[in-house]
């Protein structure tokens, strides 16, 4: 092979590697503008607690459905986990949203408890890449929500665990709160909720409009949080139950305490520590979607 046959072999790879180098670059750029929008429930899986009046899986496909719309005005490209009243299992889910490299997945949400006068917005995350996600999403639903703010949560539900892209669960308020469901049956607000998720999805940051809900600063079922914030709810362990042995032990006499109390000591301190590694152990593997 000659000179000029060399320098032009060379200078056809460099124009592949070149055009190869923008086709993937393109592609990671509609990858990233791909959004996964998975409305919680469907079918036979309602939502909420049973007896629940206003049915949970309805309210949420209504909510990603406005969703999809306003992103896709905005040049998203949008995928559904689910488009109708039907069941997708949670792996499937998953699957369609890892499907997607670079994906962003949102995961739509109402609330429910057994107690009417629960209400508020909670955001859940798990991948500590998804925590600025969940920041924007909550802080501009809360900006637009006639409730308190809950917080800021991590917690391994499974569709956040099992995804590999950045993902965010939102819970847009109590439907078990007469007050809330009120609200959640008007078109015009879901229509609201759906517009401040795209905004929180595309990255605009909102101010805390409300301080967090005192009684929500701190929880048992949470995992430590890995980003800091006034509205981020922090970990905390189970107390300890006082069992029957140390109760018993709690009659011994003061001087066979004083002996044994420094082993004691160490020796609490190491159950605390296996106790809150099981509370970490057992939140992560809920498989409960909310
Ligand atoms: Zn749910």
């Amino acid at each position: 092979m000659n000179r000029n046959a060399l320098a032009s072999l060379r200078l056809r790879l460099f124009a592949l590697a070149c055009v190869a180098f923008a086709i993937c670059t393109a592609q990671a750029r509609a990858q990233s503008k791909t959004i996964v929008i998975d409305p919680g429930h469907g079918g036979h899986d309602r939502g909420g607690v049973p007896g629940q009046r206003v049915s949970e899986k309805m309210m949420a496909l209504d909510v990603s459905q406005r969703l999809r719309k306003v992103l896709e005005g905005d040049g998203y490209r949008v995928v559904m986990t689910r488009n109708s009243d039907v069941f997708i299992p949670l792996p499937t889910r998953s699957a369609i949203a890892n499907s997607y490299r670079g994906a962003t997945f949102v995961s739509v949400h109402f609330n429910s408890a057994r107690r009417a006068g629960a209400s508020g917005i909670e955001t859940y995350y798990f991948r500590p890449d998804s925590s600025n996600l969940a920041a924007n999403i909550h802080r501009n639903v809360v900006a637009i929500a006639p409730t308190e703010n809950r917080g800021i949560r991590r917690r391994g539900y499974f569709v956040l665990r099992r995804t590999n892209n950045r993902g965010v669960l939102v819970e847009c308020g109590f439907l078990t709160n007469p007050f809330e469901a009120r609200y959640a049956l008007n078109p015009t607000y879901r229509q609201k909720l759906a517009e401040a998720i795209a905004r929180g999805i595309q990255g605009q940051r909102a101010p805390i409009a409300k301080p967090l809900n005192p009684e929500s600063a701190a929880s048992v079922d949470v995992l430590p949080q890995t980003a800091m914030g006034p509205d981020f709810v922090r970990a905390v362990s189970r107390p300890r139950r006082v069992s029957r042995r140390s109760s018993r032990t709690s009659r011994r006499s003061k001087a066979t305490r004083r002996k044994s109390s420094s082993r004691r000591r160490s020796s609490s301190s190491k159950r605390r520590k296996r106790t809150s590694q099981y509370e970490i152990i057992k939140v992560t593997a809920d498989w409960r979607v909310c």
